[in-house]
């Protein structure tokens, strides 16, 4: 006599419900997450020998500071780029991030239409 689990508890068609197609958790179109930019740094030190490297120009970047008025950051800041950009759609997960140094990063927005 064991009829543990049968129609009450179907967990496929409530893990389908929860998980794809959801319009409320998706991140199109919005900012990485301070967690997401750790995965997107970690991805590019693992193919750069341990350090950050900006993936259009190659140069190394380091980590950006806290911001002080009349200090300009450095041309090789380390930032994260969506690779398709958050207009078009992009989201802000590190599936979607690319490092780049300021320079290139500056360059790209302004080609952007
Ligand atoms: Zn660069």
């Amino acid at each position: 006599m064991t009829q543990l689990g049968s129609a009450a508890s179907d967990p496929s068609s409530f893990a389908s419900k929860a998980t794809k197609g959801g319009a409320g958790d998706s991140r199109t179109g919005k900012a990485f997450t301070p967690a997401g930019k750790k995965k997107i740094d970690a991805a590019n030190a693992t193919k750069n020998d341990g350090i950050n490297k900006c993936e259009n120009c190659g140069i190394e970047v380091v980590p950006g500071q806290k911001s002080q008025s009349g200090v300009s950051p450095p041309t090789n800041q380390r930032e994260r780029d969506h690779v398709i950009p958050k207009s078009k759609g992009g989201e802000g997960t590190p599936e979607n991030g690319q490092v780049l140094c300021r320079e290139c990063n500056l360059e790209k927005s302004n080609k952007a239409p």
